[in-house]
């Protein structure tokens, strides 16, 4: 049989690979550490059984959206929920992007922006970041200017870099973006500044952010945007409907009620990565700062995908970046445990010799 050929426009795309291999030390993918409270899955289970099964969910979310805005100080309308933000990113380019219309992103960083983008049949400009990797100011007025941009993608931390951007280059490309800036902030809370006070009825600003990473809940897949509340009425029009159902609505609202549990996480976090960061700087890799839950570094004698290799061997697994774009020889760690960042230090600094 001859396959049934796909849009013309899919026939080079690749998917995306992020390998899931069964090792002690899983350091790959930005997971929290820990496991949501216990007291938490208590309750989740308590509700479960609650639940109308044979009934449709809330097909707005409702509580779980007033939840989500009473965290962030807005009002419902301006928060719209999907499976993991990269649907809530998916659901953005459905809306706003297609045929003829381009997204601009600042390479490297997060590849689902431009991935997802294509799928959708929207055109990607990557522009160039700075070879520190910070946002080239020069570069993003002339990226801005030709391209046209019906979203200008920023992320920050940026994935896989790390990196923060600072206020004024949000700002900045506030001023210069034509029509919608997507701050990405997956990694927010790890970070000193959040783009999430910008965000107003009169601005085209949104800021997405995950359950998967400082809730603790990647299983659940489950992300929100915080933006505009003609925005979201957008692209609530545009969404599946009752694509979010009932069992991941009831999760998400029960774990806002452990806010204080997982600040205390991501304070333990933000520790565990400086003191990663500073034994990494005894070693011999180039490091990026980073402001998330992961280190960007690069092996300075030593082949990235041969390290990275040995420290399978040595069953850690990290992120091998190291043959991607801009990334030539990198690798990227996940914090983990404490113990689970020993046996990573331990096996780099044996590979290393
Ligand atoms: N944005 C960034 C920058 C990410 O790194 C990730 C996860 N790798 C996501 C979005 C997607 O997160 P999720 O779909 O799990 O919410």
């Amino acid at each position: 049989m001859i396959p049934v050929p796909v849009r013309d426009d899919l026939q080079a795309l690749e998917g995306y690979h992020s390998p899931q291999v069964s090792v002690s030390v899983r350091l790959n993918t930005n997971e929290s550490p820990e496991p949501p409270p216990a007291a938490w899955r208590d309750a989740f289970a308590a509700e479960l059984s609650r639940v109308e099964w044979h009934r449709y969910p809330d097909r707005a979310a409702t509580e779980l959206r007033t939840a989500i805005a009473a965290l962030h100080g807005v009002a419902p309308e301006q928060v719209f929920a999907a499976n993991g933000s990269n649907e809530v990113l998916q659901t953005l380019l459905l809306t706003y992007g297609g045929h003829g219309r381009r997204v601009v992103t600042f390479e490297p960083t997060y590849q689902l922006h431009g991935h997802i983008a294509r799928i959708t049949g929207t055109g990607v400009v990557e522009a160039e970041r700075a070879a520190d990797f910070t946002l080239d100011r020069a570069e993003v007025r002339r990226a801005i200017a030709t391209a046209d941009p019906i979203i200008t993608f920023l992320c920050s931390p940026n994935n896989p870099t790390g990196m923060v951007e600072p206020q004024e280059a949000v700002r900045e490309v506030l001023d210069l973006a034509p029509a919608l800036v997507v701050v990405d902030e997956a990694y927010g809370q790890f970070a000193p500044w959040s783009a999430l006070d910008l965000v107003d009825d009169d601005r085209p600003l949104v800021v997405t952010r995950t359950y998967s990473k400082t809730w603790s809940m990647a299983a659940n897949r489950l992300g929100y945007l915080v933006g505009p509340s003609w925005l979201v009425a957008e692209l609530d029009k545009v969404v599946l409907p009752y694509h979010l159902d009932a069992a991941k609505q009831v999760a998400g609202r029960l774990a806002l009620g452990f806010a204080d549990e997982m600040e205390a996480r991501v304070k333990a976090v933000v520790a565990e990565r400086e003191r990663v960061g500073a034994a990494l700087a005894g070693l011999p890799v180039h490091v990026w700062p980073s402001g998330a839950n992961f280190i960007l570094f690069r092996p300075l004698d030593r082949d990235g995908h041969d390290v990275w290799t040995a420290l399978l061997e040595r069953d850690v697994l990290v992120r091998d970046c190291s043959s991607w774009p801009r990334l030539g020889g990198c690798l990227r760690v996940t914090i983990g445990t404490r113990a689970e960042d020993d046996a990573f230090l331990a096996a780099l600094t044996e590979v290393l010799g």
